[in-house]
């Protein structure tokens, strides 16, 4: 690149962690860096992508440059490669804010992948693609030309900045990108017509515009000698010599010409028969489509005819994203084509938000060429193919719960998306929830569907019982269970925060209600016997009931016996449509929500207590004798706060509820150090056994 060309040159410092992707490409050992021609052609036909669409609606869009290529233009004398295409073009602030000035959100997340030892072939997956290109290059200048802007060079050698200059002389490109690589003297191999033609065979073989390789021709060519005088004098050949014994008028002299030869096939693959097309080549068009790089799980390629016809592939990716829950960005990976034309990546009409991690395409027949995201949103053709997608890709997950190994991975990545499906899409409700896999108290190690829940039901059992908290541990062994488990109920464990908002909606299971095990309403099967006694206790508890209640206030709307627990002395539990313990701990995580809201959406308690438990019993008695009684009111608090505890709650004042136990700890221990006690402590709170104490105190004196 001749300076002279040049108009004034800004320079730019690269942003920061652009700095550091940029400094460990190029530091890092990679063996992979084959990659970075997949990287370039891919935004290539990205930028051929966008002007192609701008120029449905506007033909004179392509006027600067009709024709719609990829080329690929080795140079072994200058030792650089070049990656031509006629795409939409930079305009130069698209230059300063696209390489290099604004980082990308998956700048930081591939470096942290790299570190953790990921390929770095994964780089397009991150949204830093171009920045392969410095795999293999020391220096890259990137020449281009925008329909609205003029035409202009960025150039970096890495190195913290680059320069971006107006091209006042150079080559025009019409509209367009060239990505100038000048490699380093290790990487000349990707200057070999061989290498290329194999690695966009291997990578890029899905592109669907023309690519090009500038290649060298020899060809052998005869000529007679009268033609060609000088060029005998000059080469003298030895090897005609022999030849030229029976021809002695004929000479054959190598001839080098030069020419773009077409290096990909470009028929769509969806457009090819199902049973035409090997596994692999679906695995490679996925790779092209997505920067995977590894292979799908499962894809589904159909086409619907009919009234309204259009072909689709639809991929399932072995891992989620690591940007799959970001809210900024809008997830969709479905490119929309109509009659083989590419309209858009990211049709938010095409699929719900929930499949979002499906990848694929579709392409349709009937849809106008010039449609516009604006159309596209009230468009009926739309409606009938998203219905169509979303239909098959349940039969898509079905067909993977075929295998339970490949089930077990499709789960872990996306049964988030698919309690998001419970919430979000009442129509397919019932067929999501089969896909639902719990572990329960009888599941084991593996998960169970509710399909198989229900199988199990005890004779008797009417609903599915479930459980939410925040982990398998912190649920497994809830009070909440005891009585349930004692009848041999099965308890489902419900332990993503989605669960709660997933199970709100769906409510219930082929006719059968899910009941949460921590709600009110938790009503089980009993026998007269059982009633009648239940009855009774009720009765001699009413008493301790009030007591209790006194004592906490608003901290429980009421206090009942209870008939879910069979060991612990008492559960929280809360309203049947209020919130759970669980949801409480979401919404409070959940920082945006300000406090005064979270005041009144708590949870409302009521305290079942048990009236089998010897704690009961005695606070009981010692109700009955003297309901002023201040370690009745001491204890009642302490149970209150475990039952917080235990009942998946937290504890607002944790402090107050250390001084209870440890001065439970001193009466145990027998010490005795009352002043120490009572110093710093809210002063509402009697110590406990204070009666007691003072009467001691008045002995001693
Ligand atoms: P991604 O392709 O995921 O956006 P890249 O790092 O590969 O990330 O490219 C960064 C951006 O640079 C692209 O989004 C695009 O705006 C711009 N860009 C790169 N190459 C080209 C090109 N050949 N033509 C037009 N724009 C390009
Ligand atoms: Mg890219």
């Amino acid at each position: 690149m001749a300076d002279v060309h040049m108009g004034e040159s800004e320079t730019f410092a690269f942003q920061a962690e652009i700095n550091q992707l940029l400094s460990l490409i190029i530091n890092t050992f990679y063996s992979n860096k084959e990659i970075f021609l997949r990287e370039l052609i891919s935004n290539a036909s990205d930028a051929l992508d966008k002007i192609r669409f701008e120029s449905l609606t506007d033909k004179s869009k392509l006027d600067a440059q009709p024709e719609l290529f990829i080329r690929i233009l080795p140079d072994k004398v200058n030792k650089t490669l070049a990656i031509i295409d006629s795409g939409v073009g930079m305009t130069k602030a698209d230059l300063v804010n696209n390489l290099g000035t604004i980082a990308r959100s998956g700048t930081k997340e591939f470096m942290e992948a790299l570190q953790a030892g990921a390929d770095v072939s994964m780089i397009g997956q991150f949204g830093v693609g171009f920045y392969s290109a410095y795999l293999v290059a020391e220096k890259v200048v990137v020449t281009t030309k925008h329909n609205d802007d003029e035409q202009y060079v960025w150039e970096s050698q890495a190195g913290g900045s680059f320069t971006v200059t107006r091209d006042v002389n150079g080559e025009p490109l019409g509209r367009g990108t060239k990505i100038t690589l000048f490699l380093k003297d290790d990487q000349l191999e990707y200057l070999e017509e061989r290498r290329i033609k194999d690695l966009v065979k291997k990578h890029s073989e899905f592109i669907s515009y023309p690519i090009y390789l500038w290649t060298e021709k020899t060809t052998e060519k005869e000529i007679s000698d009268d033609e060609d005088e000088e060029d005998k004098k000059e080469e003298g050949d030895v090897e005609d010599v022999d030849e030229n014994k029976d021809k002695k008028k004929k000479k054959k002299i190598k001839e080098v010409t030069h020419e773009w030869q077409l290096i990909n096939k470009q028929k769509p693959i969806w457009l090819r028969k199902p049973e035409e097309i090997a596994k692999e080549e679906y695995c490679s068009f996925y790779k092209s489509l997505t920067n995977d790089w590894e292979d799908p799980l499962h894809w589904k390629h159909f086409s619907v005819e009919g009234q309204l016809e259009f072909k689709a592939i639809l991929f399932v990716p072995k891992r989620a994203p690591f940007d799959l829950f970001d809210t900024k960005k809008k997830l969709n990976n479905i490119k929309l084509y109509v009659r083989r034309v590419f309209i858009m990546d990211n049709c938010e009409e095409l699929i719900p938000e929930y499949l979002g991690f499906i990848k694929g395409v579709v392409d349709s027949d009937d849809l106008p060429l010039n449609i516009s995201r604006e159309m596209l949103q009230q468009n009926k053709i739309l409606k009938v193919i998203r219905k169509n997608i979303v239909k098959k890709c349940i039969e898509m997950f079905f067909e993977i719960a075929e295998n339970k190994e490949d089930y077990i991975k499709f789960y872990e990545a996306f049964s988030k998306n698919l309690k998001l499906g419970i919430h979000e899409d009442s129509q397919n409700r019932a067929k999501i929830a089969d896909l639902l896999r719990y572990y329960s108290t009888k599941s084991g190690d593996e998960m169970t569907s509710l399909k198989d829940y229900v199988t199990r039901m005890k004779e008797g059992q009417k609903d599915i019982y479930y459980i939410t908290g925040e982990s398998k541990k912190a649920v497994e062994n809830s009070p909440f269970l005891e009585r349930l488990k004692k009848k041999g109920y099965e308890v489902l464990f419900m332990v993503d925060a989605i669960d709660e908002y997933a199970v709100g909606q769906l409510k219930e299971f082929d006719g059968k209600k899910l009941v949460a095990a921590t709600k009110e309403g938790l009503k089980l099967e009993e026998t007269e016997e059982e009633k009648q006694k239940k009855e009774e206790k009720k009765k001699s508890f009413e008493n301790l009931c009030k007591v209790i209640k006194d004592i906490l206030g608003d901290k429980v709307e009421k206090v009942v016996v209870s008939d879910r627990i069979v060991d612990s002395p008492c559960v929280l539990v809360t309203g049947e449509y209020g919130w759970t313990a669980n949801m409480e701990r979401i919404m409070k995580a959940q920082a945006l929500r300000d406090s005064s809201m979270g005041a009144y959406m708590s949870s409302k308690k009521t305290m079942e207590i048990n009236p089998d438990n010897g704690i009961m019993e005695e606070l009981r008695k010692r109700a009955e004798v003297d309901k002023n009684d201040k370690s009745v009111k001491d204890l009642v608090l302490l149970l209150f706060e475990t039952a917080l505890l235990t009942s998946g709650f937290s504890l607002d004042d944790p402090n107050t509820f250390a001084g209870r136990i440890h001065r439970m700890l001193k009466l145990g221990l027998s010490i005795d150090d009352y002043e120490d006690e009572t110093a710093g402590e809210d002063t509402e709170m009697p110590a406990l056994e204070e009666s007691n104490e003072e009467s001691k105190m008045e002995e001693v004196d």
